[in-house]
């Protein structure tokens, strides 16, 4: 397989974690952190150079001048979110991101009710699956907070069916249409950090629109990892971190995707600052916010060069190596992973666990959650020692996540084998 591989030339595009004795260590994390391009260093040390030559004027000199060095990643990204470039934009970090694409898309409305004498809510509900990425929900908490909402009122969880680990598509919809005129926002992941689920994200959306609502996706675990049709979807916005199977580094720039139809309408909500600002009077330094149009117009602050630098160091190899590519790729390794699992557990009594991500490739990315019995911790702790990095998810999920661009089919297999030779 990994002969046939026409992809099998970018692993050594990147640099591996070796272990105490110098062994190269099989790396199924890039779910959490993706390796480092070896491109990287150069394009970090670019930057170091032009400001060490031209401080101030590295702005409008040197190999890639600063003012419009967002610009140099925008191409790239519209590829990942399957997107129109003004769509897009590079900047902050995710859920910063989060919170400034809520503050636009996501503005309950009140009425006034005589009765009580009140202004009571009307459309405000956000609707988002049950068990979300913490982060997520707090900025959610906070966000209803902020109106004056309470959490357990304005927020729909949505949890699996008993006994059910993930979500069902018809269930997702259907909770949709019941919350109705009164939700104003829908706000899913693509793929789910814990169980490795994809949602429909195309389904969802248009559930949402039906009822007048907006769709938003935490897209964390999914940029660089599906071959995403944003646009094509008319999903209203999205956000991501560039750390993850976008391979940029730990605590890297966020992407931002926001439809046209709201990016182009200058009337749109946001919170403003100066990057933002219309490019040729940005400098005139003078009051009133004309934004810039697009995703653009969503920048609050200067480009920060060196974190992007490696962003786009590592996008030009997603941009050679074409999403559509891994995704397929990735189908493939991911079924592997599947069969290996299963094969060595069926040969193995002391391994005791559950695949809970669904098993039809259509709906999940590149990662495998196991549930795991008591033996789960001394099972990551024994692939540990067998040079084999996945992750530990509290209180009792290994996750492996083989990625398309540096993972081989030999890695799934040397997974097997150690698995194979365990014993608690
Ligand atoms: C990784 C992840 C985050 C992390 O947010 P940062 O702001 O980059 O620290 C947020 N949400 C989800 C769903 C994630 O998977």
């Amino acid at each position: 397989m990994d002969l046939n591989d026409s992809l099998a030339k970018f692993r050594e595009q990147f640099i591996f974690p070796t272990n105490a004795d110098g062994e190269v260590q099989v790396y199924l994390c890039g779910n959490s952190l993706g390796l480092q391009p070896k491109s990287a260093k150069k394009a970090l040390e670019n930057e170091l150079e032009d400001w060490a030559k031209w401080g101030v004027e590295g702005h409008f000199h040197g190999k890639k001048p600063w003012f419009h060095y967002h610009k140099f990643l925008t191409d790239y990204t519209a590829e990942i979110a399957g997107a129109k470039p003004h769509e897009v934009v590079v900047m902050n970090h995710l859920t910063v991101n989060l919170h400034l694409l809520m503050f636009s898309f996501y503005r309950p409305t009140f009425v006034f009710n005589p009765e009580s004498g009140k202004n009571e809510p009307k459309r405000y509900k956000i609707i988002m699956e049950a068990g979300a990425f913490p982060s997520d929900m707090y900025a959610v908490q906070t966000q209803v907070e902020s109106f004056g909402l309470n959490y357990d009122d304005a927020v729909i969880e949505l949890a699996p069916r008993e006994g059910e680990y993930t979500l069902r598509t018809e269930d997702i919809l259907q909770a949709i249409q019941t919350a109705g005129d009164s939700l104003a926002l829908s706000f899913f992941s693509g793929v789910q950090y814990y169980t490795g689920q994809l949602f429909n994200m195309p389904a969802i959306t248009e559930a949402a629109h039906k009822v007048g609502a907006l769709a938003g996706f935490d897209l964390a675990h999914t940029a660089g990892n599906i071959d995403l049709q944003l646009h094509n979807w008319d999903v209203d916005f999205a956000a991501w971190c560039s750390y993850k199977y976008l391979n940029s580094g730990p605590g890297n720039v966020s992407g931002v995707y926001i439809h046209e139809k709201h990016g182009l309408n200058p009337e749109t909500p946001r919170m403003a600052g100066w990057w933002g600002h219309k490019e040729d009077v940005r400098f005139l330094m003078k009051r009133g916010y004309i934004p810039e149009p697009g995703a653009a117009g969503w920048q609050m602050s200067n480009a920060p060069v060196f974190g992007m630098a490696v962003h786009l160091a590592s996008l030009e190899i997603f941009h050679e190596a074409k999403i559509a590519n891994l995704r397929k790729k990735s189908q493939s390794l991911t079924s592997y992973l599947e069969f290996v699992l299963l094969d060595v557990k069926s040969q193995n009594q002391h391994l005791q666990f559950e695949i809970i991500t669904p098993s039809n490739p259509d709906e999940r990315g590149a990662q495998l959650s196991i549930l795991t019995n008591q033996n789960g911790k001394a099972l990551f702790d024994h692939l540990f020692n067998n040079n084999i990095i996945a992750d530990w998810r509290e209180p009792n999920v290994i996750r492996m996540a083989p990625a398309p661009l540096y993972n081989s089919y030999q890695d799934i297999h040397a997974l097997g084998e150690a698995c194979l030779n365990f014993k608690p």
